[in-house]
C-alpha cells in the first residue's frame, strides 16, 4: 500500500480528533476518557517540541553565523545580505502584527470560551498580575539587560530564557569566525553535526504529529466545550480566521513586498523570477523545509536567474538558516492571536517586543518542518503569554507551515538576486526565461 504523506496524515489526525471530540460532547460520553487516555499523547507531543527548543537554537544559530566564513573577506556581501535579511524579516512581522490587530481573529471568541481557555492554560493569573506590577518599577532598559545571561547553563535550562541562549549562540558564532581555522573548524564541525542530529530528532517528533494533533484536538474540544457545544464551533471559526490572516499576510509578502524590492534593486521581471523559482517553491510547499529545498533553490537561482555561484553559495545557505520572513510573520500573528484568544491585552511595548523576539526567533528557527512553531515559545514567553497556548494553534499549523516555507524560500531567492545585482554578479541572458531590460 502506498504510504500516506505526513501532511495528509496530520490533516486526517486533525479531522479525526475534531470528530472524536465532538462525538464525545454530542453523545455525552465521559470526558474523563479523553482527558485520561487521549490528552497525554498530545502532552507528550508538546513536551517533545519544547525539549528540542534550546539545543535547536544553539546549534542552528552557531552554525548559521559560523557559515559566514571569513568576516573580513565577506564583510561587504555579508553586511548587505544581513541588512536585507533583517529588513525583510522586520517588514514581515510588522505586516503580521498590523493584520492581526486589524482583523483580531482571536477576539471573536465568546467570553465563556475565553474564560474556559484561560482557566485551562493560565494556572498563575495572580503571579502574572504581580509580575506586571513589578514590571512597572523596572528600568526601561530591563529587556536589554534580560537578554544577557549571568549563567549560560541556567539560561539553557529554561525555555523562557531563550533570548539569552540566542545571545550566547551569536557570540559563539562570531568568536568562531575570529579564532584560527585550525581550532575553529572542529568546533564548527561539532555544531554542524549536532545540528543534523537535532534536525533528525525534529523529524522523529514530526512523525508523532498526526497522533499529537489528533489528541490535542479531541481533548481541546472536550475541555473547552464543557456544557456548551457552541463554543467548539466558535473556536474553529476563530482558528479559520487566524489561518486566513496568516495566509493574507504571506500573500502580501509574495505579491507586493518582494516584487517591489526586486523592481527597485534589480532589472529582473517578477513573473520571470516567479517562473524560475517555481520548482523550489513547490518543493518548499511539499517538504515544509527550506533546508531540504536549498539545493533546488540554488540551482534555479544560478541557472535560471543568472546569479553567480559565489554569491548564491553564500547568500542562500545563510538565508535557509536565518532568513524566514514567512515564519516571522506567522509568529507575530500567532502570538497576538493566542493572547487575544486568552483575553490578554497586549501593550504597545509588548507588541514591539514581538517584533524583536519574532525576528530573533525566526533567525533561530531551523529550516525544517515545525521549527517556527517551536520557536514561537520564545515569543510567547517574552510577552508573558502561557506557552501552552501553543496548543490552540497547533491544528492548522502544519498546513500554514507549507505556505510560510514557500515565503521563506522566495524571500531568500529575492535577497540573493538583489545582492547579486548590486555586486554586478547577475549575468545577462542567463536563461531564456529571464528578460532583462
Ligand atoms: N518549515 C519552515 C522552513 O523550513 C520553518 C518553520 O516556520 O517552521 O522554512
Amino acid at each position: 500500500m502506498k504510504k500516506i504523506a505526513l501532511h495528509t496524515q496530520i490533516i486526517i489526525g486533525l479531522i479525526l480528533g475534531l470528530g472524536v471530540g465532538l462525538l464525545f460532547v454530542q453523545l455525552g460520553l465521559p470526558a474523563e476518557f479523553v482527558l485520561d487516555y487521549i490528552k497525554p499523547i498530545g502532552t507528550i507531543f508538546i513536551n517533545c517540541l519544547k525539549m528540542i527548543a534550546v539545543p535547536l537554537v544553539l546549534a542552528s544559530l552557531i552554525v548559521g553565523v559560523a557559515n559566514l566564513g571569513d568576516i573580513a573577506k565577506l564583510g561587504r556581501i555579508g553586511g548587505k545580505t544581513i541588512a536585507a535579511y533583517l529588513s525583510t524579516t522586520v517588514i514581515a512581522v510588522t505586516f503580521g502584527l498590523i493584520l492581526v490587530n486589524v482583523f483580531q481573529p482571536g477576539k471573536s471568541l465568546p467570553t465563556s470560551t475565553r474564560d474556559n481557555l484561560m482557566a485551562l492554560y493560565d494556572s498563575n493569573v495572580t503571579s502574572r498580575t504581580s509580575a506586571a506590577e513589578s514590571l512597572k518599577n523596572q528600568s526601561p532598559l530591563q529587556p536589554v539587560v534580560d537578554m544577557v545571561p549571568e549563567n549560560i547553563f541556567a539560561a539553557a535550562s529554561n525555555n523562557g530564557s531563550m533570548l539569552q541562549v540566542v545571545f550566547f549562540a551569536l557570540l559563539v558564532g562570531i568568536a568562531l569566525l575570529q579564532i584560527p581555522a585550525k581550532k575553529g573548524t572542529p568546533v564548527i564541525a561539532f555544531f554542524d553535526g549536532l545540528n543534523d542530529v537535532i534536525i533528525k530528532i525534529v523529524g522523529f517528533i514530526m512523525l508523532l504529529a498526526p497522533y499529537g494533533v489528533f489528541a490535542l484536538m479531541a481533548s481541546l474540544i472536550v475541555e473547552i466545550t464543557g456544557e456548551d457545544p457552541d463554543s467548539a464551533l466558535s473556536l474553529l471559526l476563530a482558528l479559520l480566521k487566524y489561518s486566513l490572516v496568516v495566509l493574507f499576510g504571506l500573500a502580501l509578502m509574495v505579491l507586493l513586498v518582494y516584487p517591489l524590492i526586486l523592481k527597485v534593486f534589480t532589472k529582473i521581471n517578477y513573473l520571470d523570477f516567479f517562473r524560475a523559482l517555481r520548482p523550489a517553491q513547490l518543493l518548499a510547499f511539499s517538504t515544509s523545509s527550506s533546508s531540504a529545498t536549498l539545493p533546488v533553490t540554488m540551482k534555479q537561482v544560478e541557472e535560471e536567474l543568472g546569479v553567480s555561484e559565489e554569491v548564491s553559495s553564500f547568500v542562500l545557505p545563510l538565508g535557509a538558516t536565518i532568513n524566514m520572513d514567512g515564519t516571522c510573520l506567522y509568529q507575530g500573528v500567532a502570538a497576538v492571536f493566542i493572547a487575544q484568544a486568552l483575553g490578554l491585552d497586549l501593550s504597545i511595548s509588548q507588541q514591539l517586543m514581538i517584533v524583536l523576539t519574532a525576528t530573533l526567533a525566526s533567525i533561530g528557527s531551523a529550516g525544517v518542518p515545525g521549527a517556527g512553531l517551536i520557536m514561537l515559545i520564545i515569543v510567547l514567553e517574552s510577552i508573558d503569554v502561557p506557552a501552552a497556548g501553543l496548543a490552540l494553534i497547533l491544528a492548522p499549523d502544519r498546513i500554514l507551515d507549507m505556505f510560510r516555507t514557500v515565503v521563506n524560500v522566495t524571500g531568500d531567492a529575492m535577497v540573493c538576486s538583489v545582492v547579486a545585482a548590486s555586486e554586478g554578479e547577475l549575468s545577462e541572458g542567463a536563461s531564456p526565461l529571464v528578460t532583462k531590460k
